[in-house]
């Protein structure tokens, strides 16, 4: 089978094309898009996270700020850092590195956040109107699989879709967009979780699997129907003594062994996690437009 690779690169190239344009109609008017990063702690991932989103930004002309905070901070310190950017007109989109330390509510800080300045799409005000099928910020990674779908043209309409994770950040939002009235929806959206009894039964039928587990190559061969589209959203490090750091990043999906039975794949890395951050970016510049309308 001529499987296609989707490549989150060349789908992000074509969005960063259009969003150059964007940015620089709004240097024009003096307003150059703006995102606060905050990270609560040293957890090397995150850093590691914000700081590739910095570059992102900047290699787009778009500036960001990073607010890093001691893992022991007070939650009302956090929520006063977060009511003063959200008061800031220079910030126009607003992102808190998860996960916070468990002290922390991180509901009632995601809450805090002005919904449009919620570039992450995680406030409840946000994620309702997703819901109800006006989405105004589409959580980042989300966005990124419709964008690879829509970039392929990989058509959803009345297809068996089968999204296995039901976090309120991937699994959710994917699951209600590929199910809403819209070109890249209609799809019979089946969602799987870890009580799912035989997995087999509902992702053999799939014409298009999302996988956002946590779980390296869970999805193997046999548990896949010729033909079928797969995004993998999963990143997950596993031992390799090979490599210089010890270790590899590989996705939910048995890569190798399903590439002769697919449609198409996205690789990790090089698949959703490079959407990932282009649609932050993408979500700010909406952000910069509405705030200066
Ligand atoms: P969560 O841990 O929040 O959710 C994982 C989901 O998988 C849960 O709903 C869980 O079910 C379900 N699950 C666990 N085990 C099984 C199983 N054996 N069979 C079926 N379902 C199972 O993870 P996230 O949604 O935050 O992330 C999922 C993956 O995506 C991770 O690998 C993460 O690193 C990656 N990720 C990648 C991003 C990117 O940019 N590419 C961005 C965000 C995440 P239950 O609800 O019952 O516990």
């Amino acid at each position: 089978m001529d499987t296609v690779i989707l490549k989150g690169k060349d789908v992000s190239s074509s969005i960063k094309k259009e969003l150059s344009s964007q940015i620089s109609s709004l240097k024009l008017k003096g307003i150059i898009p703006c995102l606060a990063a905050i990270i609560v702690g040293d957890n090397p991932a995150s850093k590691l996270y914000v700081s590739s989103k910095a570059k992102t930004f900047k290699k787009m002309d778009c500036d960001s700020e990073i607010f890093t905070l001691n893992s022991n901070v007070d939650e009302k310190d956090l929520l006063s850092l977060i009511d003063t950017i959200n008061n800031d007109i220079k910030f126009h989109g607003i992102l808190i590195q998860l996960p916070l330390p468990k002290h922390l509510n991180e509901q009632k800080i995601l809450e805090r956040i002005k919904p449009e300045k919620d570039v992450d799409g995680f406030h409840p005000k946000n994620q309702g109107y997703l819901m109800q099928g006006n989405p105004s910020f589409i959580p980042c990674t989300p966005y990124g699989c419709l964008k690879i779908l829509e970039y392929y043209n990989i058509d959803t309409n009345g297809k068996n879709i089968v999204v296995i994770g039901r976090s309120n950040i991937v699994g959710k939002p994917i699951a209600s967009l590929l199910s809403q009235n819209t070109k890249y929806g209609n799809g019979t959206v089946t969602l799987c979780h870890s009580r799912t009894k035989n997995l087999s039964d509902f992702t053999q039928k799939a014409d298009i699997i999302v996988a956002a587990v946590g779980i390296p190559n869970l999805i193997k061969k046999d548990m896949i129907k010729h033909g079928a589209h797969i995004i993998d959203v999963g990143i997950n490090r596993i031992d390799d003594a090979n490599k210089e750091k010890g270790y590899r990043v590989v996705g939910d999906v048995d890569f190798d062994n399903v590439l002769d039975k697919v449609s198409s794949i996205t690789p990790v890395p090089g698949g959703v996690g490079v959407m990932t951050v282009t649609m932050l970016l993408s979500n700010t510049v909406k952000a910069a437009f509405n705030q200066n309308k």
